[in-house]
């Protein structure tokens, strides 16, 4: 008895270890924070986490505290950074959770100051510049005084420092060299404290490929962990080897395997007309598995180790593929919208032109949207 999805993803966690150790050998000594937000990346955030902790993460990322909380029910013990959704009504679960509040404004160093005493408590923070993110972030003119109040305020221990990179996937913007500058000034009067061990902490991906002296004392790699460029096609053109190694497969069935005669229109709207005798498959997955309808006439999937394309509209549950060129299709073959199959690999970077987006919205939607099963 089949209890499964014919639609599944699967991670390959020797993907994700030969990842972290590529990012290792990036990091050159500096301790790595593994971004594990949006469910890692779609990749499922507990198992990615073990696998990362199993490797040496120092730290963890996620968005909300309730993300932190469910990585500490899985058993998690690294610090854990919450980078949003830091607010009066997170805090209680902030400090009860022993996660590590990111913060860039005196009114909640204040008040996270009271929880923490309310619960007896010490709690670590990280502080955030925008060193020119221009997002969140103390501005530069306000940050001195930040650190000042993190440094006085009662149940506080300063941890770390914070700043985050816009343009670190553009290996020809000079916007990254001034973000660090700006970044060592403001963090400039923390080395005259030799009191505590204050984490330092840039680079994303991009800053730990492409921004000479990013590093510091630890980085922040997310998409590089799964497998990709943050530059996409062009990062893997020109990576230094060995590549990284995209972590995510999604693999479907073929339910139905149809002969047409010619000039027949295909689903909605009729977007595909049939211009010769074809074979049509039919896949049961949609854009409610974040298979998006704009890959309706544009994408490309593998059967029996080939690329065929998708016609016709991508429609919630159903999607045509035209293997008229392909031998022997019959129903029940697997289908692979991204990944490997044979000699043939289509990769989250392809999908993602298809789609119009970056190989970070193609992995959170597939990995969000399925079955997900690690493998290997
Ligand atoms: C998501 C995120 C990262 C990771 O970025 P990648 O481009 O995926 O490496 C690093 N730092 C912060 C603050 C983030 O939000």
């Amino acid at each position: 008895m089949c209890m499964q999805s014919l639609n599944r993803i699967e991670i390959s966690r020797s993907a994700l270890i030969h990842n972290f150790q590529i990012c290792q050998r990036w990091a050159d000594g500096a301790a790595i924070m593994p971004l594990v937000k949006a469910d890692g990346y779609g990749h499922g955030m507990i198992d990615c986490a073990r696998v990362f902790a199993d490797q040496g993460a120092a730290a963890f990322g996620v968005a909300e505290a309730i993300e932190g909380v469910r990585l500490r029910e899985a058993g998690i013990t690294q610090p854990v950074l919450v980078l949003a959704g830091v607010m009066p009504l997170t805090l209680p679960l902030i400090v009860a959770a022993r996660l590590t509040p990111v913060v860039s404004d005196p009114a909640i160093l204040t008040e996270l100051s009271s929880v923490a005493a309310g619960q007896s408590a010490s709690v670590g923070v990280h502080l955030k510049l925008d060193a020119g993110m221009g997002r969140q972030g103390a501005l530069p003119a306000d940050f001195a005084e930040l650190l000042d109040l993190a440094r006085r305020l009662p149940h506080l221990r300063l941890d770390g420092v914070m700043a985050h990179f816009p343009l670190s996937d553009d290996r020809t913007s000079a916007n990254s060299a001034e973000v660090l500058r700006t970044f060592m000034a403001a963090t400039a009067p923390l080395a005259d404290h030799g009191a505590g061990k204050c984490c330092l902490h840039l680079a994303n991906s991009g800053g730990l490929f492409y921004v000479a002296g990013a590093r510091l004392d630890m980085v922040r790699p997310g998409i590089a962990l799964y497998g990709y460029y943050p530059d996409g096609a062009a990062g893997r053109v020109t990576a230094v080897p060995p590549p990284l190694r995209p972590a995510m497969r999604f693999a479907s069935r073929i339910i139905q395997v149809r002969r047409l005669p010619e000039g027949r229109g295909l689903g909605y709207w009729h977007l595909f007309t049939t211009a010769r005798p074809s074979v049509i498959a039919v896949l049961p997955v949609g854009y409610a598995n974040g298979y998006l309808r704009n890959l309706s006439n544009r994408a490309q999937v593998l059967i029996n180790g080939r690329r065929a394309p998708v016609v016709g509209r991508v429609s919630m549950n159903l999607t045509l593929v035209d293997v008229t060129d392909l031998p022997k299709v019959r129903v029940g073959d697997e289908a692979v919208l991204l990944g490997s199959q044979g000699e043939e690999t289509i990769t989250a970077d392809e999908i993602a032109d298809w789609m119009e987006t970056i190989s970070y919205e193609v992995l959170c939607l597939f990995g969000q949207l399925n079955e997900r099963v690690l493998v290997d």
